[in-house]
């Protein structure tokens, strides 16, 4: 009896839950991905996702070879093209991971449909978080809205179980070569131009074994640099994880090994990891609130709009807003996909909190820019940052972005990388710099502040108070 795999954001060999499930339960096994012009056709030309997914696939065809098999890559669109490949590998089961998202579990129900048509089953299995869906839940049944206990049930349940691996290598021998596969198509083939993807990143599960190695040599330090964005401080594995590259498992049974032997750091990460799947969770439970305010009282705000909010979004996406940090964070995201999380964390506060625009306006050019765009994560976090969020920051609690970049980046390190205009400016001036050192900034081209941080405090407070009246 024969399988297909058919891959989507789990791009590895290594303790992969399909691909496992499938090589036990099938003499021949063949691998698939979709380059799916349903998500391609809507991306600009240049996308340096696009270009990792391409160099991700290159490493996993590699690893299928060195192991008997191969991968067939499909332009096309995935409920017409795994049918399709069901039908021509004449195969009796396909077999994947879990894809949560309401777009994808729409797709997964249409292809389980035509695949039935065709007598051929679709299993589906827990592989890109390590608790899912309904597994951790509270004493009443119901799903966690708050982190800590959150948290706390998740260390609690964890066991060798739930992190051990897959044991793909001990039964690789299944795995099939096809003449249906081709190779991974280039960037030029499917119709793309490159977008200059950091080599930083690296390529696919190599890519990552790398950064993680290079991780683990300072997570014990992470706890004390993760907040300073000039720090080499996290991981910059979430690409990694987003498309799979690297196995979850892995990474959590890792930190928490260290987190036993009394690792600060190492506690301090997998904490980051359990807010990752406290995200995923959400997402299940609450589709609705990825699209609306997660507490609908939030919906009632009345956010900036017209030419002039036009404007100020324009300068936000830009790295113009006249706020050093604000600025450099906007400018990485634009040159690199990657923005620090303590600069996620300014930049939505700003958008929603210093502009007055509407978070979803921030979230959907974060979706469009960054390399490990993930829905839960991204959708989480800027509800967090607009306090509509479940357990997100109070609405009355305000960031303010010159206080916190001489937090920060205190010596402005990090602006002066991506702000080099100002890189004459000192370690005072530099946060501040119109009002700090005002006469060296005519002729310069860095702008004046757009907006007065203590009165759009004011008007802030103004406009969430529609929430303290419906709460
Ligand atoms: P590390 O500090 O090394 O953390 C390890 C891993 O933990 C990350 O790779 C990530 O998978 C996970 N993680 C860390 N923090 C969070 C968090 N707050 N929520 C969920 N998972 C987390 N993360 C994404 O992966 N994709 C997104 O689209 C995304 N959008 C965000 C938007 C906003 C407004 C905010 C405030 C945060 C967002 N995050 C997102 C979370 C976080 O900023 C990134 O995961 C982190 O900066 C990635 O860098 P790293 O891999 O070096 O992180």
């Amino acid at each position: 009896d024969r399988a297909l795999v058919w891959f989507r954001r789990d791009l590895r060999v290594d303790d992969q839950a399909a691909l496992y499930r499938a090589l036990t339960g099938a003499r021949q096994v063949f691998c698939a991905f979709v380059l799916d012009r349903d998500i391609l056709d809507v991306l600009p030309r240049a996308d340096r996702r696009v270009e990792f997914i391409l160099g991700a696939l290159q490493v996993l065809d590699e690893e299928l070879r060195a192991r008997g098999g191969a991968l067939i890559v499909r332009l096309g669109s995935a409920t017409d093209e795994i049918p399709r490949l069901a039908a021509e590998l004449g195969v009796q089961a396909v077999f994947c991971n879990h894809d949560d998202e309401p777009q994808a579990l729409a797709r997964d129900a249409l292809v389980a449909q035509r695949l039935a048509g065709l007598g051929v089953a679709l299993h589906s299995f827990k592989d890109h978080i390590v608790f899912e869906r309904r597994e951790l839940m509270t004493a009443v049944g119901g799903p966690y809205g708050v982190f800590t206990p959150y948290k706390n049930a998740w260390l609690r349940k964890l066991d060798a179980f739930y992190l051990g691996s897959y044991p793909v290598e001990r039964h690789a021998a299944a795995l099939a070569p096809s003449p249906l596969a081709h190779g991974v198509p280039t960037l030029q083939d499917i119709g793309f131009l490159p977008a200059g993807l950091s080599a930083f990143v690296g390529q696919g599960s190599r890519g990552a074994e790398a950064l993680l190695a290079d991780f683990l040599e300072r997570i014990d330090q992470y706890h004390a640099r993760r907040d300073f964005p000039a720090t080499k401080g996290p991981s910059y594995l979430s690409v990694h994880l987003r498309f799979g590259t690297v196995s979850i498992r892995r990474l959590a049974r890792l930190a928490h090994e260290r987190m036993q032997g009394g690792e600060r750091g190492a506690e301090a990460w997998l904490s980051e990891l359990i807010w990752r799947d406290f995200y995923h969770q959400l997402m299940h439970h609450h589709p609705r609130a990825m699209t609306a305010a997660f507490r609908p009282e939030y919906d009632a705000i009345q956010w900036e709009t017209g030419e002039q909010a036009d404007a100020l979004f324009a300068a936000w996406c830009a790295g113009r807003t006249g706020f050093p940090l604000v600025d450099a964070a906007m400018r990485q995201l634009r040159q690199t996909g990657y923005m620090h999380n303590r600069l996620r964390m300014v930049t939505a506060s700003f958008l929603c909190k210093d502009l007055g625009l509407d978070w979803r306006r921030g979230e959907a050019w974060f979706a469009e820019q960054l390399l490990d765009f993930d829905l839960a994560a991204n959708n989480g976090g800027w509800q967090w940052a607009s306090s509509s969020g479940c357990d997100a920051q109070p609405w009355f609690r305000i960031f303010n972005p010159t206080t916190q970049s001489e937090k920060f980046d205190a010596e402005g390190r990090f602006i002066r990388r991506y702000c080099p205009e100002l890189a004459g400016l000192d370690a005072k001036a530099i946060h501040a710099p119109w009002e700090r050192a005002p006469l060296a900034m005519p002729g310069m081209d860095y702008p004046q502040p757009v907006v007065n941080h203590a009165l759009a405090r004011e008007r802030t407070l103004a406009r969430y108070a529609v929430v303290k009246k419906r709460a």
